[in-house]
């Protein structure tokens, strides 16, 4: 190229830069290689490690915002278009962001010669690679890159814009899945058209990652309360209207979550991560719904997230914190103490105890379970014999979680630990909390039949409040059944509680099968059960959980008088 650029100064530059860079997403530069001076558009000193937007020493300054892994290939290309051995200016290389980070550039420049045909500048443009694609094939949408930077620009939110709506399609895998990636494409598009007839000219709609479609709502709606529940169940209805219209076979359905500016936000982008989040929330609550961010909500699930990374740490640091604690459980005849239900403890450094009710279902959800059952199977085997050296008959109850049951080789953990601990099962009875998610899946018949094979006792735990299955009983898969503490609690108020436990005592008894009552804390609840004969009683009125030392000084071998 040959225009001559020698009239302009050096100190316009910049202000043509800028005013050019409002026109584009890319940044602009000129290198004056003979002053070895460089300029480049304003956008760019906010986004890398730059410190002005004009410098001299250019050669050796574009070293702080270089990537030192590419510097040299730089300088080599400069050197070369110097020396006229290069010709073009057009590389790809790394860029690093004002945090560090690395970002992948394409600088493409113009060269400009002076009178003497050696070049003097370096005139172009700088793209982020990762932001080419702003448009979404499939959808003719623009995508998330473009909403991040449209979220940046608005200057005062309180007027500019009122809400977002993230809107996913349930199911959408299994879409794609069943019928096909071009079905699920006009899926999309469907979904698509039917947001933006609803949004119209009001917002703007972006295709994000996978089935889900963000509105921008950018005019407000006056006087409503919960604005972007409208649009939501708007698009659902016009939704719902075209299936029906086009005779459409298949049922499908949106979920949608929305997050609302607020003061206090200190980062705009993490709007996005609110309606994210709430659209989660809907989808974990059942689908086919609309969920409004809550802070409390999203503060709840952060905790639960850090907990669980907190649990995955202590099984990773050898069951850092973990405890068994053993509750005596009372032989009513013999009134003796005729073992101990294990249960377990987590004390976590910083959060300190954390109830088994918060920790156990994030051990299960988690799979960490499985590990963590695997130790609780041995720390309980090894202690009972430990106690079986005073008391021959000490038996030992250990809970089982259902997600040990479906997913780990467990009758294998079991019979490695016993055969390696010399341990008998006549010693050990396992306890499962009987619940739907165990009759999911039809492999835990198998499993208990296992059980039943290998001469292991089973009891059935918490019987009576959750999925009560007569057919476990009928077909005798357990041992023992223990009534949970809800029938026990008010039993002497109670007549219903009191019949429904002697009615089913009875029946149990007549079917061979132990019975334990849990949850007895009183004397008057002691003698008001006692006269429906069950075989065992557990409850804080005889002791709360206690760790092995305290058990050991003050429950093992003690007679109890009732
Ligand atoms: P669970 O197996 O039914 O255990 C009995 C729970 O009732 C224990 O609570 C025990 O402390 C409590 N309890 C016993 N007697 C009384 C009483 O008289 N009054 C009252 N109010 N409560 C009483 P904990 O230790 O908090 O355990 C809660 C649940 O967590 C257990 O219920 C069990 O489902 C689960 N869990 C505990 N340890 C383990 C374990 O090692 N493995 C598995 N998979 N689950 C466990
Ligand atoms: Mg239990
Ligand atoms: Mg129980």
């Amino acid at each position: 190229m040959d225009i001559s650029l020698e009239e302009l100064e050096f100190g316009h530059f910049h202000l043509v830069l800028n005013l050019l860079s409002k026109c584009t997403d890319d940044y602009l530069f000129i290198f004056d290689l003979e002053l070895d001076e460089y300029s480049v558009s304003e956008n760019a000193v906010s986004r890398f490690r730059l410190e002005d937007c004009q410098f001299r020493n250019a050669t050796d300054r574009l070293k702080e915002v270089c990537h030192p892994d590419d510097y040299a290939r730089l300088v080599d290309n400069i050197q070369g278009i110097q020396d006229g051995i290069v010709t073009e200016h057009d590389l790809e290389y790394r860029w690093l962001s004002k945090d560090g980070s690395p970002v992948w550039i394409n600088c493409h420049g113009q060269l400009v010669r002076g009178k003497d045909q050696s070049v003097r500048y370096i005139v172009g443009r700088i793209t982020e690679l990762g932001r080419k694609n702003i448009m979404d094939n499939v959808t003719g949408l623009y995508r998330e890159v473009k909403l991040c930077s449209d979220l940046t620009k608005i200057q005062k939110f309180d007027e500019e814009m009122d809400y977002l709506l993230l809107i996913g399609i349930d199911n959408f895998r299994e879409i794609n899945e069943k019928h096909g990636k071009s079905f699920g494409d006009q899926v999309l598009l469907a979904v698509c058209e039917c947001i933006q007839d609803c949004v119209g000219e009001a917002g703007l709609v972006y295709r994000m990652s996978g089935d889900e479609m963000l509105v921008l709502m950018k005019r407000k709606e006056i006087g409503q309360i919960d604005p972007a529940r409208e649009m939501f169940q708007r698009v659902r209805r016009k939704l719902d209207a075209n299936i029906s219209d086009s005779g459409y076979q298949h049922f499908l359905t949106i979920s949608g979550g929305s997050a609302y500016y607020s003061e206090e936000m200190d980062n705009i982008l993490k709007l996005i991560e609110q309606a994210e989040f709430s659209l989660h929330q809907a989808k974990v609550n059942g689908k086919n719904t609309y969920v409004k961010y809550d802070v409390g909500q999203h503060e709840i699930f952060l905790a639960r997230l850090d907990m669980q990374e907190r649990l995955r740490k202590a099984v990773e640091d050898d069951f850092h914190g973990f405890e068994l604690f053993y509750q005596p459980i009372i032989h009513v005849e013999k009134r003796k103490i005729l073992g101990a239900e294990a249960l377990l403890r987590w004390r976590d450094d910083v959060l300190g105890m954390v109830s088994p009710a918060v920790f156990i279902p994030l051990l299960e959800d988690s799979g960490l379970i499985i590990p963590v059952g695997r130790w609780i199977i041995k720390t309980a085997m090894r202690q009972c014999l430990e106690w079986q050296k005073q008391d021959e008959e000490f038996r030992i109850n250990i809970n089982l979680s259902f997600i040990q049951i479906r997913k780990s080789n467990l009758i294998k953990d079991i019979d490695d630990c016993m055969r390696e601990l010399n341990f008998s099962s006549k010693n050990v009875l396992f306890e499962i909390t009987e619940s739907g998610e165990l009759e999911e899946g039809g492999t835990t018949e198998g499993i208990l039949q296992n059980f039943q094979r290998r001469n292991l006792n089973l009891a059935i735990d918490d019987f009576g409040t959750g999925y009560s299955n007569l057919r476990y009983i009928k077909e005798m898969m357990f041992d023992l059944v223990k009534i949970d503490q809800a029938f026990i609690r008010n039993i002497k108020d109670n007549q219903y509680d009191y019949l429904v436990v002697k009615q089913f005592t009875e029946l149990a008894h007549s079917l061979n099968l132990k019975v334990c009552y849990e949850g007895v804390e009183t004397y008057d609840v002691l003698q008001c059960v006692l006269e429906l004969e069950p075989d065992y009683i557990q409850g804080y009125y005889f002791a709360k959980p206690v760790s092995v030392w305290e058990f050991e000084s003050k429950f093992l071998c003690k007679f109890i008088r009732l």
